[in-house]
């Protein structure tokens, strides 16, 4: 979907990103991650022409990024920034339909296509259609600015940090949020984070950068589990590195399908870490898990977490 071929780009003489090769595959949500300053903002600029690259190729859909006037490039890859960049004078609806609109989609399809988006970002849209920018929460104010990056449904979807502003609660709901819509739509998807937490649960595949260069391309449990250098160990933090492996997998894979136990119940989605720290937290050795419907699939044992890979408790 997107090529890098030998990317290279300097400011003022200072290499910024240098020689950089990545192939990013239709589908993927593949996150950008490194140090402030490494290089990721930049990179993720290239692929819509807001930056210039020097030397190389960038391929989108096959075609040289210089083969499209900036404008169309655009249009076909929505873009959602930490500071959001709403327009502050034109209501949360208007904003929304921004790309739309140039596209010339008729006025009742935009129409569908704003509620439509707002009632999956959770704005119910008979209370946020008519509001203007100020009137809402930072973490409202973001979500409008991704329904606005995904109005025209475009191919491709360019996010830098775009929770980072936020509280940690609002966060992880729009982290879930995000993990959903690519999951229904598979749109490909580009994040730049510098929070290594994000970028293990969301990504596909994360390209850790350092000083404008690839460090390593894995795939989450691949960067946990075998890392390319010291640098990368530590970057994704070796003290709590099986916390954070068992954030990576879901407490109802190692459910055993038996009936619900008394006690406290964990939501479909809930990893193992998050089942680790609820049965810490009331002192239980197990817990019931449901599925995404909402039923009782099984009960997790602490013991079968902590057991040797194929062992049995
Ligand atoms: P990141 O997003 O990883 O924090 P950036 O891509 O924003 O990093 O920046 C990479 C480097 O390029 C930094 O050293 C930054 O200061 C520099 N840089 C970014 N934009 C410009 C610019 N427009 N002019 C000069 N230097 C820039
Ligand atoms: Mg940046």
């Amino acid at each position: 979907m997107i090529r890098f071929e030998h990317i290279g780009k300097s400011y003022a003489g200072v290499a910024v990103v240098d020689d950089l090769n990545l192939h990013i595959a239709r589908g993927e949500l593949l996150v950008l991650i490194g140090a402030s300053g490494s290089g990721k903002s930049t990179i993720l600029k290239m692929i819509n022409r807001l930056e210039p690259h020097d030397v190389g190729r960038i391929l989108f859909d096959g075609q040289e990024i210089y083969a499209f006037k900036p404008r169309d490039l655009r249009l076909r890859m929505g873009y959602a920034i930490q500071s959001v960049g709403l327009f502050p004078h034109w209501t949360v609806a208007r904003n929304i339909a921004s790309v739309p609109q140039l596209l010339g989609w008729p006025a009742a399809k935009i129409t569908a296509r704003v509620d439509e988006l707002l009632t999956l970002l959770d704005l119910p849209p008979e209370q946020y259609r008519q509001r203007f920018p100020h009137e809402l929460s930072g973490g409202q104010q973001q979500r409008v600015g991704v329904a606005r990056a995904l109005a025209a449904d475009p191919d491709v979807l360019l996010m830098d940090e775009p929770f980072g502003a936020l509280d940690p609660v609002t966060r992880a709901a729009l982290q879930q949020e995000l993990k959903r819509i690519h999951q229904l739509s598979g749109k490909t998807i580009v994040l730049v984070t510098h929070d290594i937490d994000e970028a293990l649960l969301l990504a596909t595949r994360v390209v850790l950068i350092d000083q404008g260069k690839v460090v390593q391309v894995a795939t989450p449990l691949a960067l946990l589990t075998q890392p390319a250098n010291a640098f990368v160990a530590d970057f994704v933090g070796r003290s709590d590195l099986g916390l954070k492996w068992l954030s990576l997998r879901s407490a109802v894979e190692l459910a055993r399908a038996q009936p619900a136990v008394p006690g406290i119940t964990l939501p479909a989605q809930a990893s193992l870490r998050e089942a680790v720290s609820a049965m810490a937290l009331h002192r239980v050795a197990s817990v019931n898990v449901v599925d995404a419907a909402g039923l009782h699939a099984g009960v997790l044992y602490a013991a079968d977490v902590f057991a040797p890979p194929g062992g049995c408790a």
